[in-house]
Order: structure tokens, then sequence, then C-alpha cells
């Protein structure tokens, strides 16, 4: 895992911290910043493991000692800082994880690197004491630091630093990502894709969060069959996916279905359903509902999420909905 060849889009960044590579002009201090989920990380494990690979510059072949401890977590050389008492990345964190060990020549192979994650919540103290290694960094560390505001970096920081700006992907480039290295079906990573608004690292979440998969098809089964039961027990539904209270994804499920209904109604084709998955499902429910009816339906639903996310009662709130849903 990790090879350059893993990182969907964001080709210039690889392209620049390859040449980098060939050239022998490392830089002491990578910002890669970009919103949650744009895939940071994963680039700066790519970073880290093309650096220190054996079989030779930026190959990170994936078979060395270095490649192979690098894949089960177990590079000697490569520290992941962590806060450890608050949310924020305190200068205890910095002295501890940084400046104790950066003093250390590495332990076996090119580089020591430090992957920081969410320095942009370093605290201006912490700043400070990171800054002075920055100033003068021995030649053989490496400082890769994930942020997702790097407008939060002490000025001092930031000249220091070479930045990336990691662009969020499109829903294509992270599906495409899902079905090759997460073995995800085409038609569930298109729906992945979209629904994490082209966050791999959403994207990834959902797909491995078995309760978001589970009530999903609960979900969609049950607006499926809306249209063919009576008021009562649409009602009785709403004590039933009381279940869901506390899953915000919830209304968002529902929202989706009759979205793609609605295309589905209005477009006829295919291509303009985002749930691939279930595109015979969302043809047939098409047929049995009207334009007008769908748009007061997608109203409803968006009533509900208001009313919800200002703490209105859940089950008057869903029974309001169905019944809405019902009579639209
Ligand atoms: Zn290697």
């Amino acid at each position: 895992m990790y090879g350059f060849d893993e990182i969907t889009g964001n080709g210039q960044i690889i392209k620049n911290f390859e040449s980098a590579m060939f050239h022998g002009r490392v830089s002491h201090a990578y910002i890669l910043s970009g919103q949650f989920g744009s895939g940071k990380k994963l680039i700066a494990k790519s970073f880290a493991k093309a650096l220190e690979c054996e079989k030779g510059i930026g190959l990170a072949c994936g078979v060395c000692s270095a490649c192979k401890t690098f894949d089960s977590d177990n590079n000697p050389d490569i520290f992941y800082v962590k806060p450890t008492k608050t949310k924020a990345l305190g200068a205890d964190d910095i002295r501890e994880q940084v400046l104790k060990q950066v003093d250390i020549k590495q332990y076996r192979y090119r580089y020591k690197i430090f992957i920081i994650e969410n320095a942009d919540k370093m605290t201006v103290a912490a700043q400070n004491v990171f800054l002075k290694t920055l100033e003068e960094p021995p030649g053989y560390a490496v400082f890769l630091l994930l942020a997702e505001n790097s407008e939060l970096f002490l000025p001092t920081v930031l000249s220091r630093c070479v930045t990336f700006k990691i662009r969020p992907l499109g829903s294509e480039q992270v599906a495409e990502y899902m079905v090759k290295n997460r073995g995800i079906l085409r038609e569930e990573a298109f729906f992945l894709a979209e629904y994490a608004g082209g966050s791999i690292g959403k994207a990834i979440k959902l797909s491995e969060d078995e309760e978001f998969g589970l009530m999903r098809e609960d979900i969609t089964d049950r607006l499926f069959a809306l249209r063919d039961i009576d008021l009562a027990t649409a009602l009785m539904w709403a004590k039933e996916m009381e279940k869901y209270k506390d899953n915000p994804e919830m209304l968002d499920i529902i929202y989706m279905w009759y979205r793609d209904v609605l295309a589905a109604k209005k477009l006829g084709d295919e291509k303009y359903i985002i749930q691939k998955d279930k595109l015979q499902k969302i043809f047939a429910q098409a047929k049995k509902e009207s334009n007008i009816g769908l748009g007061k339906t997608l109203s409803a639903v968006w009533q509900a999420k208001r009313q919800l996310g200002q703490n209105g009662n859940f089950l008057l709130t869903m029974e309001i909905m169905l019944m809405k849903i019902k009579e639209s």
C-alpha cells in the first residue's frame, strides 16, 4: 500500500514532490493542507514511504525492509505525532514527541520522518517550541504537517515550510479509488463517493460502517413500500425508526432516495441517479409518483431535517413527515 500510484488526483503535488526527491532537494518541512477526508494522510504516507524505500529514490517498492516495516507500522524512523492530553497539540507534546527524538540520528533508513496530524491544532506555545527545530533541523529530519487550515500557523512556521494545497476530489475519482483500493462494487462506490461529497476519508468511513449500510437498506426498503401501506402502518414506522434517532445520516438517506426518484422521473436516464445500486427500485418507484408530489415530499424531508436540527421531537417530526409524504 501507499505507493504514489494509489493516490487519485492531485497529480501536480506528487510531481513536485517526486522532482524534489530526484534532484535531492527534499525540504525539511511540508504542510499538506486540505479539508477533512481530502487524502492528506494518504499523500503524507506515500511521501514518507517513497523517501525511505531502500530500492531507490521514490520507488516505494513494497518489498524492501523499509517499505515492509512501513506497511506494518513498525518503521523505526517514522513517527506519528499526536496530542496526548487535550485535543490540541500542546507544547509538551512537541517536546516529548519531536524535540526529544529529533536530535537522535535515524535508526536505519534514509530519513527520520515526523508526520504531525492536525498540526494546525498546535497551540501557539507548541508552534513556538516547534519553531526552534524548524530553524535548524538536522539534515535527516523531514516534517510532514497535516492541516485543515494552513492559516492557523504562525507566519514564522509557515515561512519555513513548503505548503501543498490538496484539492478535494471529484466523485468519479473517489469512486474509482474505492473500487480499486477497497474492493467496493462500482455501483456502491459511486453512491458512497457522491454521498461523501468527494471526501475519500468519509467514503471509507461509510463503507466500513456496518450500521450505516444496514440502516440504508432498511430505510430504502420502507420508502419503497410506503405508497402501498395505509397511514396507520406508516405512522407506526415513525416509532420503529426511533432507533436511528441519534444517527444524523438518517434523513440524508431519505432525502437522497427521493432525490433519485425525482431524477428518474424527470430525466429518465440512469446517468443522473446517484444510488446506482438501487436503479431498478428507483425507476419502479418513479412510475408511481408525480413530479409535484415528489417536490412536496422533498420539501417535507427538508423540513423534518431542519426540525430535528433544532432539537424538535423525533417521533412527532417523523409522523408529520411520513404523513406529508403519504399525502403528496
Ligand atoms: Zn522499498
